[in-house]
């Protein structure tokens, strides 16, 4: 059986880094297997969903390189939902409700109060014709539950194991708003069953939810698919991931943040496995190494430290070819080869490529200490006068050592603080090269 997998966002909101990483780790699993990624687009809820975000993910999610093969909105499935769930009425498997939601919290907070766990009474289910005519005379209107079976609901997690639950502990799920409109369990279980999805990946904080939708897709008389739960991330302090935080959204972290879409996916392909995380530039190896097995069930941390570090040996390995297109969005239409050569193992983010263009390319405050004056003279008077390649530094060098008793740091630093006014940066032979004999000799000078 060929492998189907889908990543199924709500438009309510941005993609951010915890939905990311459920995208990445499906879609690395669907092409291992070869498979076929659906992206579905949950947007059942129309007062919530907005078509800027659904876009903004769309966006976020091809940045990231993670194609799909078929696309599919919720709301245009309507009709289909429609017909299951009148089927569902009619085998008895949806039964309505007409508790407001002030009643439905008051039963909870009883039940806590008497140490029982808050599950739905099914009230519902016990209501005479005639309480149902009052209701519906009061103006009121009603939702509508799935009835669980009260039986064992076990499933084998691909990433959880055994998982086990009985239908008794759980509250009869609803399924149709007051409004008529479904919610997103019941049309999820449709969609998954419709689309021959065979693996549901998604966050563990639907475990629950699992239980009742695999009763559902039972109800609706179709296979079962495989689960695989991913534990939730959390912030390098151990704190909850807040789907709130705009400033991990993916689209922050690619326009405010401006860093590169493999440090993300290196850092969520493997985060909470036990593959090591490494700087990955292309998805190969990724996909051909992925491997629920490896995941583990504990609640790993996102730790932006590490993915600003990736961004960096990223960056370091990236060839000119694949970044040149990004120069003169940046002001930067001269950067040529040798440039990005030479300043690439300084980076951290893209963006710092202005700092060091400022530097060979704009005046700098160069920084030149007293006792170094007649050093950096004579440095000057010593730079070789023939046409300049790659022994010119060499050949600059050797003629300071035997000209001078200079060596090691004392004869280096003067020489990188004189040129960039910086303690650290780009190889001196390299810089020296795009500098030119010109500014070298005017900043060793001034
Ligand atoms: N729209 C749901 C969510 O974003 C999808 C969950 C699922 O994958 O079934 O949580």
């Amino acid at each position: 059986m060929s492998v189907k997998v889908r990543f199924a966002p709500s438009p309510t909101g941005e993609l951010h880094v915890g939905n990311a990483r459920t995208a990445i780790v499906s879609w690395l699993f669907a092409r291992h297997c070869d498979g076929h990624f659906l992206l579905r687009i949950d947007d059942t809820d129309q007062e919530r969903s907005k078509i800027e975000y659904e876009k903004i993910i769309e966006e976020s999610l091809e940045w990231l390189g993670l194609n799909w093969d078929e696309k599919a909105n919720q709301k245009d499935r309507m009709d289909r939902y429609t017909e299951v769930i009148e089927q569902l009425k009619k085998d008895g498997r949806l039964y309505a409700c007409y508790e407001t939601p002030e009643e439905l919290g008051l039963k909870r907070k009883t039940q806590l109060s008497r140490g029982l766990p808050p599950t739905y009474d099914r009230a519902g289910l016990e209501l005479t014709e005639k309480q149902i005519k009052a209701y519906e005379d009061e103006g009121r209107k009603p939702h509508w539950r799935f009835k669980l079976n009260h039986t064992p609901i076990e499933w084998e997690d691909r990433i959880r194991g055994a998982v086990q639950f009985h239908g008794q502990d759980l509250s009869d799920p609803v399924v149709l708003r007051e409004d008529g409109s479904p919610l997103y369990h019941l049309c999820s279980v449709i969609d998954d069953a419709d689309f021959g999805i065979t693996h549901v990946v998604r966050g563990e904080d639907h475990v629950s939810n699992t239980a009742t939708h695999v009763q559902m897709f039972e109800a609706i008389g179709d296979h079962v698919p495989e689960f695989a739960h991913l534990a939730l991330i959390s912030d390098a302090e151990g704190g909850k991931l807040s789907k709130r935080l705009g400033s991990l959204s993916v689209r922050s972290i690619r326009e405010e943040e401006g860093l590169e879409p493999m440090a993300l996916i290196s850092l969520m392909a493997r985060l909470g496995s036990s593959e090591p995380i490494e700087a990955f530039n292309e998805m190969k190896p990724l996909i051909e190494s992925f491997d629920f097995a490896k995941f583990s069930r504990s609640t790993p941390k996102f730790d932006t430290e590490e993915l600003l570090r990736l961004n960096a040996k990223i960056l370091h390995e990236t060839s000119f070819e694949d970044v040149k297109d990004r120069f003169s969005a940046m002001g930067l239409d001269q950067v040529e080869e040798s440039f990005w050569l030479a300043v690439r193992p300084n980076l951290e983010r893209l963006s710092n490529i202005q700092d060091w263009w400022k530097v060979t390319n704009g005046p700098v405050a160069n920084i030149i200490e007293e006792e170094d004056k007649d050093y950096l003279e004579q440095a000057a008077n010593l730079l070789p006068e023939s046409s300049w390649g790659q022994d010119t530094w060499n050949s600059w060098i050797s003629s300071l050592k035997e000209n001078t008793d200079r060596k090691g740091k004392g004869l280096f630093m003067p020489l990188r603080k004189a040129l960039t006014g910086m303690e650290h940066g780009p190889e001196l032979p390299d810089l020296i090269l795009l500098l030119g004999p010109e500014k070298v000799k005017e900043r060793l000078r001034s």
